[in-house]
């Protein structure tokens, strides 16, 4: 669909977006904290930005009441719940913008067997951040 849109008329889609050129290694730095675009930027082909960065402050939310004495351990705890997952959204990510701007893409899509679809995409969409914090 995306590709669709991307060569229907008037090329109405533009994608100035980007994600940050090195992902940050941390989250965080000293007392600072940041979450949604700010921590991880990311192009919008899968329309999840808004959803990883409320992700991101439960997560926080949830590392601050587990430690509220340590705010190291707080923080670090922040990141180990979140750097594994925008590191997947990111390769998600990239995978459909790369779909999105191949020329034949909608007919290389049908070639991908359903169940490998549904594992990638379910595997993204159905995390759980209480399975995890
Ligand atoms: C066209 C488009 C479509 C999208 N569609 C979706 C979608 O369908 N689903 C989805 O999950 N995500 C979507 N996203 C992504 C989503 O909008 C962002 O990932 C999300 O808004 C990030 O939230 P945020 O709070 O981190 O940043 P922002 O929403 O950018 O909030 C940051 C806020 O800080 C303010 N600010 C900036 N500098 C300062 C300053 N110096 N002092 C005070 N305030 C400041 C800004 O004005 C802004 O209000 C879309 C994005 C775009 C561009």
């Amino acid at each position: 669909m995306l590709a669709e849109a991307q060569r229907g008329e008037g090329e109405l889609l533009r994608e100035e977006v980007s994600a940050l050129a090195r992902p940050l290694a941390s989250f965080s730095r000293g007392r600072v904290a940041l979450i949604g675009d700010a921590a991880h930027p990311l192009p919008p082909n899968l329309a999840q930005g808004a959803a990883v960065a409320i992700e991101d402050a439960e997560a926080l939310a949830r590392a601050l009441a587990a430690s509220p004495e340590n705010l190291g351990a707080a923080l670090c705890a922040y990141d180990a719940a979140r750097l594994p997952r925008v590191a997947a959204c990111r390769r998600v990510t990239n995978m459909t913008r790369a779909i999105a701007a191949a020329p034949e893409a909608a007919a290389l899509m049908q070639w991908v067997p359903a169940k490998v679809n549904t594992a990638v995409f379910d595997a993204f969409l159905r995390y759980s951040l209480t399975a995890r914090v």
